[in-house]
């Protein structure tokens, strides 16, 4: 898609034509956000530039994309937002990632690593607190071999907790399948950003097919299949951003699960200047948001990094899905992945409220059960409760 002098802008429409050939059709954007909303366009008719339109928007245009990815949000998920408890159970990691406050070699962070029976009755009480599911996610720690994490994700599926959703790093298809078995219902695994040159600069362990490949693999294993990138890594021009987008929309997810990318000084990526224009990390939702009707977005924690009120707006722009952390307040400080990480010094319970509080104030309301995927081919196939 290109902007033309007359302001419009030209998008390939050849699939959602007879005949299927590759043809142009020119529309503005205000048009482009129409279509989007009411699903004459897919994303497989859209260019990398016509996402970059999206996210340059500005004034009437991008109040039209926000009211447009909120309206599609009501449509489909209702005014119910699920709350879906963190859990941060380990900050030992074997990778050295370069944006990541936890990597291996940031020596100076105490290391720390929750007892099993501790995990489990953090959970127990995540559901008393109002959250009907939790969210188990680590540094990539061996210690939790496969058999550990089973075990893990068995027992905290005894405490009654309606579904267990990993973000644990890279597993085999073995491991995979045996975690199902287990009980785990869905696992959170971003591919960061789809530029595989940068992926290679900043994660430097692991391939980005290797990542992209774990991806599918948890769709075989039947897993529920959550993925995303981090929104303005240094070097990024917004062309890549919109590249992400459509990667992410490619994948067909059931969880699209993005954030802003936070400097953290003690990383060689320390010192990255936020993107100039704020609104782009709101607008990346809306557009996933309008280009994946049924995909679960959370409002992720980095938003309230950005500013405090981050994770209310994401909320407001397609966000059905707010993750209050129910870490215990001692292992907090030592699981910051960015500066600025709201909430270190509270306990489990007052981020519960405070999302029931923030809910409220939105209009919105909390979700009953365990929110599975809405896709139509999805894992599970049960629809949000
Ligand atoms: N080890 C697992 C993995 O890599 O998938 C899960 C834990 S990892 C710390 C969780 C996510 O934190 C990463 O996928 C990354 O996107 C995000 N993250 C790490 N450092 C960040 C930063 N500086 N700013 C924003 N997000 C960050």
């Amino acid at each position: 898609m290109r902007q033309t002098e007359s302001g419009m802008f030209s998008a390939r429409a050849g699939r959602c034509r007879p005949g299927g050939g590759e043809r142009q059709f020119l529309i503005n954007l205000h048009t482009l956000i129409e279509h989007l909303r009411d699903h004459s366009i897919r994303h497989g008719d859209l260019t990398p530039a016509a996402i970059l339109a999206l996210l340059r928007a500005q004034a009437a245009e991008r109040d039209a994309l926000y009211a447009a990815a909120d309206g599609l949000r009501g449509e489909i998920f209702g005014q119910a937002v699920h709350l879906r408890g963190i859990i941060e159970f380990s900050n030992q990691c074997s990778n050295d990632c370069g944006y990541c406050g936890i990597r291996r070699s940031n020596r100076d962070l105490p290391r720390y690593r929750m007892a099993t029976e501790e995990i489990v009755a953090q959970a127990a009480n995540a559901k008393t607190w109002g959250c009907s599911t939790v969210v188990l996610q680590s540094g990539e720690d061996p210690w939790f071999t496969g058999d550990r994490l089973a075990d893990l994700v068995q027992r905290v599926r005894a405490t009654g907790i309606g579904a267990v959703t990993l973000s644990v790093g890279v597993r085999s298809l073995a491991e995979l399948r045996q975690l199902k078995a287990a009980g785990c219902d869905r696992y959170l695994l971003r591919f960061e950003t789809s530029n595989r040159a940068l992926f290679r600069r900043i994660h430097p362990d692991e391939s980005f097919a290797r990542r992209v490949q774990c991806l599918h693999d948890l769709r075989a294993a039947g897993i529920q299949v959550g993925s995303g990138f981090m929104i303005g890594l240094p070097g990024t021009p917004l062309l890549t951003l919109a590249r992400d987008i459509l990667f992410a929309t490619s994948l067909d997810l059931d969880m699209i699960g993005c954030g802003p990318f936070m400097a953290h000084p003690g990383t060689p990526l320390g010192g990255t200047p936020l993107l100039a224009d704020r609104e782009i990390y709101f607008k990346t939702i809306a557009v996933l948001r309008l280009l994946n009707p049924r995909a679960h977005i959370p409002a992720t924690t980095a938003f309230d990094a950005l500013t405090p009120d981050g994770r209310n707006r994401v909320l407001q722009v397609g966000g059905n899905v707010f993750m209050p952390n129910v870490t215990p307040a001692k292992y907090r400080r030592l699981y910051q992945l960015y500066p600025n990480k709201p909430c270190v010094d509270e306990e489990g319970n007052a981020c519960a409220l405070c999302a029931h509080r923030r809910l409220k104030g939105l209009g919105r309301m909390v979700a009953i059960g365990p929110g599975h995927s809405l896709r139509s081919n999805g894992s599970s196939g049960q629809a949000a409760g």
